[in-house]
């Protein structure tokens, strides 16, 4: 077994961590509670491989613009690498290592038959015309075609990226390889071999996990309010269910600021920020508030869906609520971390609460393979079925070693990535 000497240390965040600080860290936390080989987990702290490329881009007045793109390929003893293109500012290598490992866990919490990558491009995608978008993600997928593939590496939408993002990237694959494989990306429009509800499956996930939680801590939906930080297509679609489900949404934010209603939003009428960016703050809503404060509301569930590194050594002191679940991908600090699990403030892992997007996106491949499409309902089934099978592994390390449920979902995952490397052996 590993050691990790610095597990109850409260640390600042000096400085905000990269997801690969933050993703070391978690994992030789998590390393001290499951019985894993050192080899492994030595293994488990490196990608296998980081792609960088160059993409240049001819803008729209003719002059010629090179951008930055990675694929970071953590770990495929489970299966192909996989995980999401992200096109935002600061991506870099290290942000797309961290990610990457996030997404070994989360395929491996899932129980999915697929590794971990993440990549991107550094760039700002509103400073694009969609003709740009077009072209860059083109280009892009044909400096990563060595790296990428059905079997080998399969992309899907993150941040700035979206389902008519994957379609370019499919079709100029495809045109180069000289055949259609849809099962290259996925995350598709269902026109062309995508899945039925991969869109809205991350935020679904995260209010199946909210749900659980609240039941699990014994409370009713009925009686739960919830803030939701970033009404994106993670943050709308829970707070959605959430309220169809007999939850009162309280609180909803996009990178413009928050609404708050004590008597609950309608959020099924409000458009979500890639509907209409404005959306949110031009709401009816008694109260206006920052998107630091929606963070320390009076809640029962808390769930940030916006971006990462937002519940920091500085605010989760403040955080008031009683649940926390991240909708995002790395929104609380590992310094955060160790104050709310001090604070006995429950946080429901990304790597579980917002896995419905690779869970449908595993659907989509095997859709893809098999030349046949499923119904939504079939779908969410299905979806509803594996995140309970994920949620009763963790909850159960919960229970027998009362670990934090973070921590349980990295048992859970190692564990099994464990015994797969052991398994096939460290060649040569
Ligand atoms: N980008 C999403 C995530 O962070 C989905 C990845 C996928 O579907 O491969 O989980």
């Amino acid at each position: 077994m590993s050691s990790s000497s610095s597990q109850q240390e409260v640390e600042p965040d000096e400085e905000l961590d990269s997801a690969l600080v933050t993703a070391r860290r978690q994992l030789e936390r998590a390393a001290t509670h499951v019985d894993v080989d050192d080899g492994v987990i030595e293994r488990l702290k490196h990608p296998t491989r980081v792609e960088q490329v160059s993409v240049p881009l001819e803008r729209e007045d003719g002059s010629v613009e090179v951008f930055t793109g990675y694929r970071a390929q953590h770990d495929d003893v489970r299966g192909p690498y996989k995980g999401g293109l992200r096109y935002h500012p600061e991506v870099n290598a290290d942000e797309c290592i961290g990610l990457s490992m996030w997404m070994t866990w989360k395929c491996a919490v899932m129980d999915l038959p697929f590794g971990g990558g993440k990549g991107g491009i550094a760039v700002d995608p509103k400073s694009l015309s969609d003709e740009e978008t077009e072209r860059l993600t083109r280009r892009f997928a044909e400096e990563l075609r060595y790296v990428i593939g059905p079997t080998r590496d399969v992309p899907a939408p993150d941040m700035g990226t979206d389902a008519q993002t994957m379609a370019w990237f499919m079709d100029a694959y495809s045109m180069q390889q000289g055949e259609t494989i849809p099962g290259v990306v996925t995350g598709k429009p269902p026109v062309i071999g995508g899945s039925y509800g991969r869109e809205e499956a991350p935020g679904r996930s995260t209010a199946i996990a909210a749900r659980e939680a609240v039941d699990y801590y014994g409370h009713d939906l009925e009686d739960t309010t919830v803030a939701v930080q970033g009404f994106g297509s993670v943050g709308a679609n829970a707070a959605r269910l959430l309220e169809d489900w007999g939850a009162t949404v309280v609180a909803v934010s996009d990178v413009n600021g928050a609404i708050y209603d004590p008597n609950g939003l309608d959020v099924s009428s409000i458009p979500t920020h890639d509907e209409e960016p404005e959306a949110v703050l031009e709401q009816n809503a008694p109260e206006t508030l920052s998107n630091e404060e929606i963070l320390e509301l009076d809640v029962d569930v808390l769930i940030p869906a916006a971006v990462g590194n937002v519940i920091t050594a500085d605010n989760a002191e403040h955080v008031t609520a009683e649940i926390v679940v991240e909708g995002a991908n790395g929104p609380t600090t590992f310094a955060a971390d160790t104050i709310l699990e001090e604070r006995d403030v429950p946080v429901i892992p990304d790597i579980l609460a917002n896995a419905g997007g690779v869970t449908v996106s595993y659907f989509e491949w095997l859709q893809d393979i098999n030349r046949r499409q499923w119904s939504l309902e079939r779908v969410n089934e299905e979806l509803e079925e594996h995140m309970l099978d994920a949620w009763d592994d963790v909850r159960q390390e919960v229970d027998e070693k009362e670990l934090t449920w973070r921590d349980a979902a990295y048992v859970v995952a190692l564990s099994r990535i464990a015994e797969a490397k052991a398994t096939r052996g460290l060649w040569p």
